[in-house]
């Protein structure tokens, strides 16, 4: 199993950059292997990359879109044929199995094909004839240097996501990725930047005193950022001396609501639900991380749902083909999701686990966690109020459906929402909440779409990124305007 682990280096004005210092990346089912080491960039190579997309960008704002375009095809061509060797290295970091590193990579490659197919179309400066003769241009001019700060859950789609807009619109970008899967992310973009004039893309590797420097020089205009809501502030702060655009993707604590016409009998429509909590061992933002049940149904429910979680859920090595559901991609990760379910067994709560171990003789020196829901929680309890970011869910009764508008809509989150029931029913209650997207009957990454606008409301983030929007969030307009009438009667002569 274990191989010579690898050693990523920065990319720095188009150059591999040799840093003095690394950090290990270990295998979360294997915590005694090392996997690969990132560098430990300083501030003054932060400052290096950021100054080359700085340069870099004077001539890359000027060049035609099709070359863009070009270049991007041939990048993504490259990503396919490394496609095997990248999810590989993504699942041995990253803990989770190949089937989930092959559909981030699937989504990635979907996202920069719509970027690519769609560019050249919604980047395209407008111009408006006015009827005495003038006219206005309205352009939409690259931002300049983005900074890109990226997690650890999906590294390459969070990153592409970011990349593709970016640089089709005519932007540089410097991009940290996580020191918790930083290996595959570092792969893709090294083929991305070997397609761009030195400079475009940069990377560099570290912590949140990279993160500084990369939110609060003077020399970066824009910060797209994914990763949780605590984070997000010290950003804002950071950047706010320099007054820079932001797109910022937070956490979410997802509510799913089961309505009182959903068919518990519906065995397809359960499976999606119990994905919709456990894919990826919980770590997606948009999971649907609270259940809330309308009591008529609600036995009946309980019943069902852990039927279909114990058929789907095999917990075990990422590489065993059986598995659905592999490692938590680190300690401290696992400690946080234990202290909230233990917690909520402390108040009284019912914790049943789910599904079945496969790989035994791994479970207890990796990261893993056997699934579990938790009945019997208070509306109020941690357990139901805070993002667990990992494999347990909550599942609670509610009285009406006013009543379950109300609970998933007081959270300070508002990122994705999911509504299971008789169609025109659930699209009713669906418009009632607040969220950046709702789901009908499915939730989470099945029902994502990258041709439309994601992002979340309230403290789950600004912005949006994936669709139209998701291009355009990487421009300015700037309004060229020629009039010919250019008397304004309320002006003295
Ligand atoms: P995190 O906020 O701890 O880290 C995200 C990134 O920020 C990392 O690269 C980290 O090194 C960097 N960072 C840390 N401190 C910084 C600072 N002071 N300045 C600048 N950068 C800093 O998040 P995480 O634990 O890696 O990811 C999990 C969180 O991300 C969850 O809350 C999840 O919901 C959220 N997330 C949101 C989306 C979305 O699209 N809304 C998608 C995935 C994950």
């Amino acid at each position: 199993m274990s191989e010579q682990p690898i050693v990523i280096d920065a990319i720095i004005n188009g150059q591999k950059h040799k840093s003095e210092a690394h950090s290990p990346r270990e295998n979360p089912a294997h915590p005694e292997e090392i996997v690969g080491y990132a560098p430990l960039n300083t501030k003054e190579e932060t400052i290096q990359a950021i100054d080359a997309a700085h340069d870099a960008f004077t001539n890359w704002r000027q060049s035609p879109i099709t070359d863009r375009v070009e270049r991007m095809r041939k990048a993504i061509q490259k990503m396919k044929d490394a496609t095997p060797e990248i999810t590989t290295l993504l699942s041995k970091e990253h803990g989770k199995p190949l089937y989930d590193s092959e559909g981030e990579m699937g989504v990635s490659l979907a996202w920069m094909e719509f970027a690519c197919d769609n560019a050249e179309e919604v980047l395209k400066n407008e111009v408006e004839k006015h009827e005495d003769g003038g006219k206005t241009i309205i352009a939409k001019d690259a931002i300049g240097v983005v900074s890109a700060i990226t997690p650890w859950n999906y590294p390459i789609s969070l990153s592409t996501i970011k990349i593709a807009p970016a640089l089709l619109a005519g932007n540089t970008m410097v991009l940290k990725p996580s020191p918790l899967a930083p290996l595959a992310v570092s792969k893709v973009l090294e083929i991305i930047a070997n397609e761009f004039p030195p400079g475009v893309l940069n990377m560099v590797h570290g912590d949140a005193d990279v993160g500084v420097e990369l939110t609060s020089n003077p020399k970066v205009d824009k910060i797209a950022f994914t990763g949780g809501t605590e984070t997000a502030k010290h950003i804002m702060k950071a950047a706010a001396d320099t007054i820079k655009h932001m797109t910022l993707e937070l956490g979410g604590n997802d509510a799913a609501i089961i309505l009182d016409d959903f068919n518990v009998n519906d065995e397809e429509a359960m499976r999606r639900l119990v994905i919709s909590n456990f894919l990826t061992a919980g770590q997606i933002c948009m999971i649907a991380k609270r259940i809330y049940v309308d009591k008529k149904i609600y036995d009946s429910f309980i019943e069902k749902y852990i039927e279909a979680a114990n058929k789907w859920i095999r917990v075990g090595d990422p590489f065993n083909n059986d598995v659905t559901i592999g490692a938590v991609n680190n300690k401290k990760q696992v400690e946080f999701v234990q202290n909230l379910i233990d917690d909520a067994k402390g108040k009284g709560a019912e914790v049943i686990k789910l599904g079945e171990v496969l790989d035994s003789s791994i479970y207890d020196e990796g990261y893993f966690m056997q699934p579990t829901v938790v009945l019997g929680a208070d509306y109020k309890d941690p357990i139901v109020t805070e993002e667990q970011f990992g494999p347990t869910v909550p599942i609670l009764p509610f009285d009406d459906d006013e009543h379950a508008i109300n609970l998933a809509n007081d959270s300070i989150y508002g990122l994705t929402s999911s509504v299971w029931g008789e169609e025109e029913h659930a699209i009713k209650v669906a418009q009632r909440i607040q969220a950046g997207t709702t789901m009908i009957n499915t939730a989470a990454v099945q029902g994502l779409d990258v041709r439309f606008p994601f992002g979340g409301v309230k403290q789950s983030g600004v912005g949006r990124e994936y669709g139209k929007e998701g291009l355009l969030s990487y421009v300015e307009t700037h309004i060229i305007n020629s009039p010919k009438e250019l008397d304004l009667a309320y002006i003295p002569k």
